[in-house]
């Protein structure tokens, strides 16, 4: 099945008892079952159904399936956000005093959590470039997990996942790969060697900008070292679905960080139509990044698509000649930067990425607003710059209303 057939039929048929073309949103607390015998088998594992909406809910079900299905895992646990999603991820195999491997070049909020996860015993080091072998200095035997972005935001770094795999089964451990930014229109991390897949699905696969969310994915090929791992144990008999089985019966229901069933209903809606969004987008991004090029007032354009970018040959293989929707300008002070924010008249000005219409941000005065000077320079965060998350609208329109803001420079 490909690509765009998977996001309207990977996982997916119409409702069984109405005929109903979209899921059903079951709003609903909880779920009756016929008997106590079946309640306490589904409560025990040994039976499937429906508790709580806090643990598990069909119209959150139906969407985690078909994600799954897109990644290429072998099941999903969907979240409140992406933030929520990355948080369980990582803490569903980490304890005090245990360690991460970061790229460096990554989310702000990803890495607000990770400095707050210091305050519980979990130290994150941080690779000093996207390449591998930063990432293999940075490794030690606390290592528990690596952490990634297959386009880092905003620095938008990409990093070889193929490599970073090996990597860290190399060492014992799992790859887990955040593709927010990339999507699986752009690259499938777990066909590549990647353990687990997260997302924020507030951004491309919701789409337009309606709906916070996160979901978790797994491939279900690490084979967990139970001595390493030893919270994991327990849920050994799961096989494929160890870490699933302990996500959704560990922290996740007791942190209660919970999807809900009508922000999965619109993140599904949002799903079927990925495809095509992304083409539109990944193609008005080139565009716009070769115009903006050629402006003099923009001293620098970083987009993986430009051959003037670093990762322009690594991405262009990696993602099949596909590049994203974000990229970002540097124009000489913040208040130039702000100038054409204020003078842009599509563009809305907001702290958002991944929806249909073209949005831009002055990171080093909102996102990073609290981080140091150093831990900005390490994001890729500077006073003049712009990161332009690039829509579906006629790009002309984009390019001319671009062209009049930097004409009031
Ligand atoms: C937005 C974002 C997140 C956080 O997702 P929320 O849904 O806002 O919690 C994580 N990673 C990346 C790359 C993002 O862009």
């Amino acid at each position: 099945m490909r690509f765009n057939t998977a996001l309207l039929h990977g996982n997916f048929k119409c409702d069984e008892k109405t005929g109903a073309t979209q899921v059903p949103i079951y709003q609903s607390t909880s779920f009756e079952q016929k008997s106590p015998e079946k309640l306490e088998n589904i409560f025990k594992g040994s039976e499937i159904g429906f508790i709580y909406s806090r643990i598990n809910n069909p119209t959150v079900e139906s969407f985690e399936k078909r994600i799954a299905f897109l990644e290429g895992g072998v099941g999903a646990v969907a979240c409140s956000s992406g933030m929520a999603a990355i948080t369980l991820a990582v803490l569903n195999i980490l304890k005090s005093g245990d360690e991460i491997v970061s790229g460096s070049g990554i989310f702000g909020g990803t890495h607000s959590l990770f400095k707050n996860l210091s305050d519980y015993g979990i130290v994150t080091r941080y690779a000093e470039d996207s390449e591998v072998e930063s990432f293999e200095k940075a490794v030690n035997q606390n290592t528990r997990l690596i952490f990634v972005e297959t386009i880092g935001n905003p620095r938008l770094d990409v990093p070889n996942i193929k490599e970073l795999a090996k990597l860290a089964h190399s060492k014992g451990i799992p790859l887990i790969v955040d593709n927010t930014a990339a999507t699986p229109y752009l690259i499938r991390p777990l066909k590549l060697g990647a353990d687990i897949v997260v997302h924020s699905t507030s951004k491309y696969i919701s789409g337009s900008g309606n709906t916070i969310g996160g979901v978790i994915v797994d491939g279900g090929n690490f084979k967990w070292d139970f001595k390493k791992y030893d919270t994991l144990k327990e849920y050994e008999k799961f096989g494929v679905f160890t870490y699933l089985a302990k996500l959704r019966k560990g922290l996740f229901k007791d942190i209660g960080a919970c999807l809900s069933p009508f922000n999965a209903y619109l993140s599904s809606i949002g799903l079927e139509t990925l495809g095509i969004r992304m083409e539109r987008i990944c193609e008005n991004a080139k565009e716009l990044s070769l115009y903006l090029e050629k402006n003099p007032k923009v001293l620098k354009v970083n987009y993986p698509g430009l051959k003037s970018s670093k990762y322009f040959k690594r991405a262009n293989e990696q993602f099949d000649g596909k590049f994203g929707g974000i990229l970002t300008i540097r124009v000489g002070t913040k208040d130039a930067a702000f100038k054409i924010i204020n003078s842009l008249k599509f563009p809305s000005n907001l702290a958002n990425i991944g929806d249909v219409r073209t949005l831009v941000i002055h990171p080093a005065s909102t996102i990073y607003a609290t981080n140091t000077c150093e831990e900005r320079q390490m994001m890729g965060v500077y006073d003049d710059l712009l990161r332009i998350s690039v829509g579906i609208e006629d790009i002309e329109d984009i390019k001319e209303d671009f062209d009049q803001a930097l004409k009031s420079l």
